[in-house]
């Protein structure tokens, strides 16, 4: 299970010195505090059921200094699976009460007795098993993990029961607990490495105390080191579950390992061998993989050095509404943020205690070369663009340095993309669905190509009647393309040609106005604009309905509508 820092959410000032005071216990949580009656916060908020709800979402351990039926009202509509909510806890106002909520398999009893410890009071925890045998059987401590979760609700009611248990294997967090361990009991808590079946009357449990070591992962593709991984851990009949890391040496280069932690869901360590914990046994080796056992459970984060992360994230372009709970959550878990200074304003209220390293705008290979390196050292690093970053954005500009410049130490990094919603959807959406139907989307900005590429490109899509969405339309220092464009279009395309001019979309100033082509000019855009230009098939007019935009926030005047033609007749014919 992944523990993840809480966040701790006050609802006024009176709150906030208890908030602080428990937080002592929760390094590197943050507090989050309603903008119209907290001040000294870490982020503010404007309303509090979508941001409990969010965090919830996020599987974000939350603290609540409010009433307990605060917190189950405002859940209740979005309650998910018990076996993988995140905790949530209920705290007095003035640190009187603290009251376990939700999360009883994910930790919530262990962070209420960690807050309560602080505040020097009792938790008021309300889990039978816990109550009774003071240890929380579906959710273990870090460094056990329990193999057959679907039995463990009937095997605690049985024990409640009275009926006798007995402990097979080792665990300290079991034999310091109130279970009455017998002889020969009818039920069974197993801890074991072994794979051995789980069923009503046994529960198992596996101590993460393996690591495989491989010494020469350019040895096999991803796929053949999984069966190797899984044949040899079949001939010993060791469960996977007991792995606590793959441990590789330091000196490794090859794009494999990323694929084979994340297929194993296991974490990568790079090790020189020295750095292995001397008390390791060796229990199974060939050339290929060692498989090395401990005594008691081991933290991968004590062996060598971590695989470093990068991720290249669009956060849509400007509402946070429109940033993807997958952006959200890779940014929280980042340790570093890489991105133009604008971008990273963006994301302000996630990026609290994180490194952030701001460049300005047109340094992209630069910046994607910082990102890369702290990444090789281990840094779990997010690149921030805005939009989709895989539309004139950072993505392209990351994998090409990656490419094209191969530094070895950069081969190992796990590599992702998290896409987002690009400006010409929230400009399309805005006003309708003018690119419902074949379009394409076109830079004019020629810093990274000639613009006699530029000038080709909308020529042909012009002719081939596509609808076209301009992006990079002017700077300040180049704004006699779009004039060009404009020229180029005309060739094939009436000056009556509906324009739309969809400038700060989801950020202050938004700004949706429908002109036409005869109308466009190098004034009537800036580098917060993106232009789309209607095929010929695009249809003007006007609708009755009540329309907002997705962001909330429509600030288009009269209730015109454009959309991309279908056919004939049908939609049109209902709508204008
Ligand atoms: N990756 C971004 C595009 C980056 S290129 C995306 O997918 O949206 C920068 C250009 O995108 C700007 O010049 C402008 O044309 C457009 N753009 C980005 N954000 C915008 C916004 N909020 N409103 C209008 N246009 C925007």
């Amino acid at each position: 299970m992944l523990v993840r820092t809480p966040i701790v959410v006050v609802l006024n000032q009176v709150s906030v010195p208890t908030a602080r005071q428990l937080m002592t216990a929760l390094p590197g949580s943050q507090l989050y505090g309603l903008a119209s009656r907290t001040t000294d916060v870490d982020v503010s908020f404007a309303n509090f059921g979508d941001t409990v709800r969010q965090l919830y979402r996020e599987g974000v351990p939350t603290i609540g200094l409010c009433a307990a039926g605060i917190l189950i009202r405002t859940l209740a509509p979005v309650l998910t699976d018990t076996k993988t909510e995140p905790p949530v806890v209920a705290v007095a106002a003035d640190g009187s009460a603290v009251v376990p909520l939700l999360g009883g398999m994910t930790g919530v009893n262990a962070l209420a007795e960690k807050i309560a410890a602080v505040l020097n009071i009792r938790p008021a925890i309300t889990t039978t098993g816990k109550l009774q045998f003071n240890t929380v059987l579906p959710d273990p401590p870090v460094g056990y993990r329990l193999a057959n979760p679907e039995h463990v609700k009937a095997f605690i009611a049985d024990l409640i029961a009275g009926v006798s248990v007995s402990l097979d294997g080792d665990a300290p967090w079991l034999t310091a607990s109130d279970i009455p361990f017998g002889v020969a009991g009818k039920r069974t808590i197993s801890v074991t490495t072994q794979t051995i079946p789980g069923s009503l009357d046994r529960l198992v449990y596996h101590p993460t105390s393996l690591v495989l070591a491989i010494t020469q992962p350019s040895q096999f593709t991803v796929t053949e080191w999984i069966d190797v991984i899984r044949d040899r851990l079949a001939t010993a009949n060791l469960a996977l579950a007991a792995v606590a890391c793959i441990a590789i040496p330091k000196t490794t280069v090859g794009a494999a390992i990323a694929g084979i932690g994340k297929i194993c869901n296991l974490p990568i360590r790079f090790v020189e061998s020295a750095q292995l914990p001397p008390d390791l046994t060796v229990i199974s080796h060939d050339p290929n993989l060692t498989i090395f056992s401990a005594k008691q459970p081991i933290d991968p984060h004590q062996i060598g050095q971590a695989q470093g992360k990068l991720t290249v994230v669009g956060t849509g372009p400007g509402s946070p509404q429109w940033m993807s709970p997958q952006v959200r959550e890779t940014i929280r878990a980042a340790t570093d943020l890489v991105g133009y200074h604008t971008y990273l304003d963006l994301v302000k209220d996630l990026s609290v205690g994180k490194e952030c390293h701001g460049s300005d705008n047109r340094v992209e290979l630069d910046r994607s070369r910082l990102a890369l390196d702290l990444a090789a050292r281990g840094k779990n690093v997010v690149v921030v663009s805005s939009g989709d970053p895989g539309i004139f954005a950072m993505a392209a500009a990351v994998l090409e340095v990656l490419d094209l410049e191969a530094k070895p130490e950069w081969q190992t990094i796990d590599l992702q993309i998290n896409p987002g919603i690009s400006a010409m959807q929230a400009a399309a959406a805005a006003i309708g669905a003018p690119l419902g139907h074949d379009f394409c989307a076109i830079s004019l900005s020629d810093l990274l190509k000639p613009w006699e590429v530029v000038a080709a490109r909308i020529a042909a899509a012009a002719e081939a009647d596509f609808a076209l969405a301009f992006y990079n339309p002017v700077s300040s220092q180049r704004s006699w393309q779009l004039a060009a464009a404009k020229e180029i279009l005309l060739k094939s395309r009436s000056t009556n040609t509906p324009v739309i001019l969809a400038r700060n979309l989801g950020r202050t100033g938004q700004e949706v106005k429908v002109i036409t082509l005869g109308e466009l000019a190098p004034a009537s855009a800036d580098m917060r604009t993106v232009i789309l230009i209607g095929s010929s098939m695009v249809v003007v007019g006007y609708i009755r309905l009540d329309r907002t935009n997705s962001s909330g926030r429509s600030e288009i005047g009269g209730a015109e509508l454009m959309y991309g033609r279908w056919g004939t007749g049908g939609l049109g014919a209902r709508l204008v």
